[in-house]
């Protein structure tokens, strides 16, 4: 079966949406694998974005990934890559559907780095090289 990574960025740990990620990612049928809560420093953070690192709001992407911890979340399913990202709703939550993690409980706060709760992988190549960054020994 395929795994994906689920991060429930700062902005989700600090507003206490935890268990109502993880709630929505077991109501929806698949299956949590891996939990831990993790304090993301730069060098962690210049491995998962690896593909951000030229861009304009890599910096300020770090710092908001550095302001508080992290819960890692590693989720099993077939098709379960596509499906988180679907739960998950677009990147900028003030477009992101209602119903969608992103659309219920994310919007604008005028912040450089965009805020949007959670992280998921964007295909099954990507999971597994990120899970080996968050779950490694
Ligand atoms: P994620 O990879 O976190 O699931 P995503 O695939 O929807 O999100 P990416 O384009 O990979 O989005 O960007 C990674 C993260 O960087 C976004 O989730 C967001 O927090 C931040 N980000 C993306 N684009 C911008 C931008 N233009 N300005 C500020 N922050 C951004």
């Amino acid at each position: 079966v395929e795994a994906t990574l689920v991060l429930v960025k700062p902005d989700g740990v600090r507003r206490n949406l935890t268990g109502e990620v993880l709630a929505r990612i077991e109501r929806k049928g698949y299956t949590v694998t891996g939990l831990k809560m993790v304090n993301a420093d730069r060098a962690l953070l210049e491995k998962h974005y690896e593909e951000h690192i030229e861009k304009p709001f890599f910096g300020a992407l770090c710092d908001f990934m550095e302001s508080g911890p992290i819960v890692a979340v590693r989720v099993e399913g077939n098709r379960v890559v596509e499906g988180f990202r679907s739960l998950a709703g677009e990147t900028n939550p003030t477009a992101a559907r209602p119903g969608t993690i992103r659309g219920d409980f994310g919007r604008d706060w005028g912040t450089v780095a965009i805020e949007n709760i959670v992280h998921g992988s964007d295909s099954s190549l990507s999971a597994e090289r990120e899970l080996g960054i968050w779950f490694a020994e």
